[in-house]
């Protein structure tokens, strides 16, 4: 199908691998150059076949591609299209998969004369695993891409992308950058930022107790581990880059947790009932959701 005659990645972890992996599935692009920072990263993408060029150069990682997708950290952005914006051909789509949008739809903007297409976007899907071994083609398979186009971009080169995304299999939807933001704040920035908190608290455990929680750490807390083995420097950069949203979900939060801590304290058996049947109706929504 070749929609695109040479892609380039930049990063290749879990997403970066990813996106190779089901750009050849699909065949959706004649050519595959992959930009990691390290030759380890480098050695393990090329053992994993997963292109057809590998550089630890950004400048040469670019030249000549129809289609650039930056799958790094957030706080690597500014530096990363500070070398490449100058080698972007004409009419080449420009786009990222960052978790968060406003900042970095802010440091797209700061771009001058562009004559490419920037279109940020981001799959709303992931795993808590990193590196090019860890990624697999139906990452995207049912899930949610949310593009968040911004500046001048023609109507053809929003609708390729899309066609991309919909070829992976997912769910596309436009949203405004600040819109993103808001939403993922409640739905995944503030579930890992509560993991950390979890586990973080669990630290403080002496060596017996630590041993007894590991030992018998049933569903709840295992899943909340899980969640908190999540990439240290993509979280870093997440809660950083969405600071206000995640900062006003924190404030609702307190309420929340304070009322159920009163609530347990006065022995208000009903008004705790009360709050469980709300958030299984939650439950119950989301997973009529995922039915349709
Ligand atoms: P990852 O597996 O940790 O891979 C990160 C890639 O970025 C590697 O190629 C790494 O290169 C490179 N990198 C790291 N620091 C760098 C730096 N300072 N300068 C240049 N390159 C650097 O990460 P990932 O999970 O694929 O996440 C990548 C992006 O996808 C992030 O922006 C994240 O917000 C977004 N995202 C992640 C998920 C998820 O669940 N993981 C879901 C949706 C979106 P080396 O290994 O060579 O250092």
């Amino acid at each position: 199908m070749n929609f695109f005659k040479q892609t380039t990645l930049i990063g290749i972890g879990l997403i970066g691998s990813s996106i190779a992996r089901a750009l050849k599935k699909k065949r959706l692009t004649k050519k595959i150059c992959i930009f990691s920072r390290t030759k380890k990263t480098i050695n393990k993408a090329k053992k994993l076949k997963l292109g057809n060029f590998y550089t630890n150069n950004l400048e040469k990682s670019v030249e000549g591609s129809d289609l650039i997708i930056i799958c790094t950290p957030l706080s690597t952005y500014k530096n990363i299209l500070d070398k490449i914006s100058n080698h972007i051909m004409p009419n080449t789509i420009l786009t990222d998969v960052g978790s968060a949008k406003l900042n970095a739809v802010k440091i797209f903007s700061k771009l001058k004369n562009v004559k490419f297409n920037i279109l940020p976007a981001h799959p709303i899907a992931g795993t808590e695993k990193s590196g090019p071994e860890s990624g697999f083609a139906e990452l995207f398979n049912k899930r949610w891409c949310v593009i968040t186009p911004m500046g001048k971009n023609n109507k053809q080169s929003l609708n390729k992308l899309k066609k991309l995304w919909n070829t992976f299999g997912s769910k596309v939807q436009i949203m405004n950058a600040n819109n993103h933001d808001k939403i993922l704040a409640i739905t995944s920035h503030m579930p890992h930022l509560i993991s950390y908190a979890i586990v973080s608290s669990s630290l403080k455990a002496n060596a017996k107790e630590k041993s007894q929680i590991i030992k018998f750490s049933a569903g709840g807390f295992r899943d909340f581990t899980r969640i908190a083995a999540s990439d240290p420097t993509m979280w870093r950069d997440i809660f950083i880059d969405n600071k206000r949203n995640l900062l006003k979900i924190v404030v609702e939060f307190e309420k929340s947790l304070n009322l159920i801590k009163q609530y347990i304290k006065k022995n208000k058996s009903d008004k705790l009932q009360e709050v469980f049947i709300k958030t299984k109706k939650i439950r119950k929504l989301i997973e009529k959701e995922k039915q349709e």
